[in-house]
């Protein structure tokens, strides 16, 4: 651990032990620096060497369950040290992948409950990462954070149709990823143990158990797969749902057909439903996904 300070204090210029906040100011202009030369990074040092420190559970909510793990897609070393730090003092157990290639080998061995991952990498991008985690059956729900930097907001619209779950622009405070790691387990948290039997977004109204949907008060009749695939859109909103997920959600695993019949049944459900029409956001050959944010009424 003493290797990481020590690295730490030389990248802030400050003990680590003075207060968070100073620490949070300073690694954001160390970030912006870093943004700065985000496209020249060769000459940064390697990455220090620094135990896990598995299992421990400063972290006040996550000391309950097993650590989460989680890996560190991140070609900068201090970033990646800095974060690795916030999240094991969070209680999380972290894996740091340097490249988009050691980022595929690792999700498939570690099987992370989680990625962070930049956007700008050598070789493989984050989108590419992205993309492929998305389309590997397997890995299809893995929650995605992407790191990008404010110059990059074009490739965050495209980081978030290609399916991560959210983003933090650089230069960040590592106190405000955690948090938004936090968020983003309690989301997936609430969504694995929804038994919800009435489910609503924005005007529509869904009763799981009489199987009646109404917009505005009026009822809309579906067929049974239409209402399945509307009920786990309205179950996972804000989640990037390939095809497969939804096809194996809805249909089950033993459903011989393709892949197309669940853009037959977007398509019916937007028809029925207008609201939906903006609502359910097509990701770019993967699926769809319905927006967190629900119309106005
Ligand atoms: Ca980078």
């Amino acid at each position: 651990m003493r290797g990481f300070i020590d690295a730490a204090e030389a990248v802030l210029g400050l003990p680590i032990d003075c207060p968070l906040q100073t620490h949070d100011q300073t690694l954001h202009s160390v970030n912006k620096s870093v943004t700065q030369t985000e496209y020249h990074t060769k000459e940064l040092t390697d990455h220090v060497a620094c135990q896990p420190v598995y299992g421990m559970t400063n972290g006040a909510d996550m000391s309950s369950q097993s650590p989460k793990k989680i890996l560190v897609v991140e070609d900068e070393p201090e970033i990646a040290q800095l974060v690795k730090h916030y999240l094991e003092k969070d209680g999380s157990r972290v894996d740091i992948a340097k490249s988009g290639a050691e980022a595929l080998k690792m999700i498939k061995s570690e099987r992370p409950d989680l990625i962070i991952l930049d956007l700008m990498l050598p070789e493989i991008d984050g989108i590419e990462v992205c993309k492929k985690v998305r389309s590997t059956p397997d890995t299809a729900l893995l929650p995605i954070i992407m790191l990008t930097a404010k110059a990059e907001e074009s490739d965050t619209i495209v980081g978030l149709e290609l399916g991560a779950d959210d983003y933090v622009t650089k230069p960040f405070s590592p106190k405000a990823l955690v948090a938004r790691v936090k968020a983003l387990f309690r989301r997936l948290e609430r969504e694995t143990t929804d038994k919800r039997p009435h489910l609503t977004y924005s005007l529509l109204s869904m009763n799981v158990e009489s199987h009646e949907v109404t917009l505005n008060e009026k009822e809309v009749v579906l067929t049974a797969k239409e209402f399945g695939l509307l009920e786990y859109l309205l179950r996972h909103p804000g989640r990037v749902l390939t095809r497969d997920v939804l096809l194996n959600a809805v249909w089950g695993y033993d459903y011989f057909g393709t892949t197309r019949t669940v853009d037959v049944h977007i398509r019916r459900l937007k028809l029925k439903i207008p609201m939906l029409d903006q609502a359910i956001i097509s990701v770019k050959s993967l699926g769809y996904k319905l927006s967190d944010q629900p119309p106005a009424k």
